[in-house]
């Protein structure tokens, strides 16, 4: 944990939290903090900054937190991912919030299994503590938006020419495709296809709506490395 996030209701006056949950749990035993400890704190969509320990007990941590510090940088990639498998969409989830992704929107294709749509792990609760995990291994507080589309034409056709209106519209795809190179000028948006790849038919959708084919190089990386892959070219 390289961040402790806080909620509004953690505050027990204006400039004390109070934590009874897992987090005091982490503090206390993995952490071990003790009195006037300084530590990495941050409201969840909102300002991070220091909080000091004012009091440990057996029920909880006590910190006088100050937050002066803006919330982290975007990173200037929106994501459009088939919708992975249940296991990788964790991992991915965690991703994307450790490299501040702003909005990740998932998609099916044909490729993509519908019974995946029904996991739990797309549950709000489920999405919301990935995406925890991850902000606080980066030390980052805004939570990526997850959006869910579950028709691939309708949103092909109607909603990605609208978000990627003011951005560079990539997909990535193995093969004969022009190397991935970031840009500088103005944020990307790129798509990401499911574990048996995009079908032609989805690839030329892409491209009628403006997308270019790009290549991440000449392995096939699975999903999970290959939105790493793409993140880490262009960073916030
Ligand atoms: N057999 C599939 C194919 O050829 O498309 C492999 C799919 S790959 C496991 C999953 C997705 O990751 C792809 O649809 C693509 O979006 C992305 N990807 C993986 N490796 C890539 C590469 N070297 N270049 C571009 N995209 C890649």
């Amino acid at each position: 944990m390289n961040i402790v996030l806080l909620r509004e209701n953690d505050w027990i006056n204006a400039n004390t939290v109070k934590l009874t949950d897992h987090r005091a749990r982490h503090l206390i035993t993995v952490l071990k903090v003790v009195a006037n400890q300084t530590l990495r704190v941050g409201l969840i969509n909102g300002d991070r900054g220091l909080g000091t320990v004012t009091q440990v007990s057996g029920e909880g941590v006590e910190l006088e937190v100050a937050l002066s510090d803006a919330p982290l940088h975007r990173h200037p990639t929106q994501l459009v991912l088939a919708l992975p498998r249940p296991k990788m969409l964790r991992r991915v989830f965690r991703s994307v919030a450790e490299f501040g992704v702003a909005e990740l929107h998932l998609i099916h294709s044909y490729r993509v299994e519908k019974s995946y749509w029904q996991t739990p792990h797309l549950n709000e609760d489920k999405v919301e503590m990935a995406l925890t995990q991850g902000l606080e291994r980066s030390g980052d507080t805004v939570l990526p938006r997850v959006i869910q589309h579950k028709r691939f034409k309708p949103f092909m056709e109607d909603v990605l020419p609208a978000i990627s209106a003011e951005t560079t519209l990539l997909i990535a795809h193995p093969g004969n495709s022009a190397p991935f190179e970031a840009d500088t000028q103005r944020p990307t948006t790129l798509l990401i296809g499911p574990e048996g790849g995009f079908i032609d038919f989805e690839v030329n959708l892409a491209e009628a709506v403006g997308a270019q084919k790009v290549s991440l190089g000449a392995r096939i990386l699975s999903v999970d490395t290959a939105v790493c892959a793409a993140l880490s070219r262009e960073l916030s």
